[in-house]
């Protein structure tokens, strides 16, 4: 069966790109937990953290911790989850490796409520949020 990541990656499958360079890509999640939910994957296909070689999954990790400190600093989010899912045990749907990061706006109400589907409207926001940014993420990861 495809794999729906490695067509984002490809560019073959739409999706609302936060960053990209030539080993990582980050884009929304389609059925957000809060606004600016997004998920960091791996251009290459491996089947959850456990398979990435340990340099690549050093960088997505620290990518996506790069992500967090943003939302914490630069928008000020109150709280942020980094997460990933190994195993369809653990909730893995897709099985290309890819870590959530939840940014979190207010009183915590359960991991995954407020699950919603992504409106256009409310791509279009955070697209634009996150559209001065690149520079910052650039940096962090040209310093590791
Ligand atoms: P997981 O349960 O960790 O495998 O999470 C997979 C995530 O991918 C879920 O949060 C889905 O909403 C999300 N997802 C599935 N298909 C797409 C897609 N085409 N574009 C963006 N996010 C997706
Ligand atoms: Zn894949």
């Amino acid at each position: 069966m495809a794999c729906i990541f490695c067509g984002i990656a490809r560019g073959e499958v739409s999706s609302n790109i936060i960053y990209e360079d030539d080993l990582n890509m980050v884009f929304l999640d389609i059925y957000p937990v809060s606004k600016g939910h997004l998920l960091v994957i791996p251009r290459e296909h491996y089947e959850s953290i456990h398979d990435t070689p340990d340099k690549l999954l050093a960088r997505t990790w620290f990518l996506s911790s790069v992500l967090g400190r943003i939302y914490r600093v630069e928008f000020d989010a109150p709280g942020v989850n980094i997460v990933t899912n190994s195993g369809g045990s653990a909730g893995q749907v897709i099985f290309h490796f890819h870590v959530h990061v939840i940014p979190r706006w207010g009183r915590y109400g359960g991991f995954w409520s407020g699950r919603h589907r992504l409106t256009e409207d409310e791509a279009k926001e955070v697209i634009d949020m996150w559209s001065d940014k690149t520079g910052i993420i650039r940096d962090a990861l040209n310093n590791i």
